[in-house]
């Protein structure tokens, strides 16, 4: 596609952070390339196989990594190396953060979903991206039925984390885990999956609990800047990602549940005013366990300890506003056979 638009889409969008007019071309083998909008493309394929896939990348936008995993595959697929058997749809989430270097311009994107960007009265960029984020996804898997319907929102840390690779299994209601999603993402190296514990406004569950969608988000390491990110570490991810792309019938090869590290949120700590301050180090790792009765936390009267089992910290910023997640507390468990499909 010498010439075309989209000889670079990550650059084309970010120099329409906001918005970008809709157009589309054609793909070496037939395909359809439709760009919906800064970021977000959309591949239809000539004869698409069963599975219709979201990858979302740079929901926050210092997150470069996956950026760059989504920015080659793309890439791949434009320039007909690696040719694209299912409905594909790309998210680069937020441009204009990526231009800054930053997480988010006003607010973080990934608390927006499922309606949340048109509570209260606040409005900017950011709530609107998160609308219309909505509008695509929806879009993508209504145009057909039956299908498997897969998101996998890849993110970085900002922190170190005791397992460098994780992904957030968004809470199913009481419907039982994939096997199949397991698999993928422990082949693709992600091996410790930590089970949400109630409806979020993160992009994953509003795939997963609007449409029904096998949705995760998936932690692939620490936040390095654009250029400063190993490839090699993200590969097995890399791998299946062009495996699933590519291969109609693909399937990841069943691993033993006892392989993952399984994780449940036993408690939340919720900031309530500036008083608040963690009792442990800014720098400590995501992971890392307090022993029964630590006292974690405090916000004037309230404290938080860790209680009888154990207790290991994820996602620690006391930078959040008040009211908001200032860290999430979770216990090692196990996934019993009749909780998997
Ligand atoms: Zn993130």
């Amino acid at each position: 596609m010498n010439g075309s638009r989209l000889d670079d889409f990550l650059t084309l969008s970010r120099s329409h952070p906001w918005e970008l007019a809709p157009f589309s071309e054609s793909l070496p083998d037939g395909g359809q390339v439709q760009v919906w909008d800064t970021g977000v493309l959309c591949i239809e394929p000539v004869a698409p196989a069963g599975r219709d896939l979201v990858l979302s990348c740079g929901i926050h936008g210092n997150e470069t990594a996956p950026i760059e995993l989504c920015a080659r595959l793309l890439n791949a697929i434009l320039s007909g190396r690696l040719p694209c058997r299912q409905r594909l749809l790309f998210i680069f989430g937020n441009p204009a953060a990526m231009n800054l270097g930053a997480r988010e311009v006003e607010e973080n994107l990934n608390r927006l979903f499922s309606g949340a960007h048109a509570r209260g009265d606040k409005t900017n960029k950011e709530r609107q991206r998160a609308a219309r984020l909505e509008q695509y996804v929806e879009r993508f898997y209504r145009s057909r039925e039956g299908t498997e319907r897969l998101h996998y929102d890849l993110h970085t840390a900002i922190r170190p984390s005791a397992y460098e690779k994780f992904a957030i299994y968004p809470f199913t209601h009481g419907a039982p885990y994939s096997r199949n999603q397991l698999a993928f993402l422990c082949r693709a190296g992600v091996d410790t999956i930590l089970l949400a514990h109630g409806p979020t406004t993160t992009f994953s569950y509003f795939s997963a609990h609007v449409f029904g969608a096998h949705a995760f988000t998936v932690e692939l390491g620490k936040v390095m800047p654009f250029g400063q990110n190993d490839a090699s570490r993200f590969a097995a991810m890399e791998r299946n990602l062009e495996q699933l792309i590519g291969e109609p019938d693909w399937q990841p090869a069943p691993v033993d549940i006892k392989q993952i590290r399984v994780f449940r949120v036993c408690q939340e700590i919720v900031k309530q005013s500036e008083q608040f301050c963690f009792h442990f180090s800014e720098k400590v790792a995501n992971f890392h366990a307090f022993p029964p009765g630590t006292l974690l936390a405090e916000d004037g009267e309230r404290q938080w300890f860790a209680h009888e089992q154990e207790e290991a910290v994820v996602f620690p910023n006391v930078r959040v506003a008040n009211q908001q997640r200032a860290a999430l507390m979770v216990m090692a468990t196990e996934l019993p056979p009749e909780m998997l499909a």
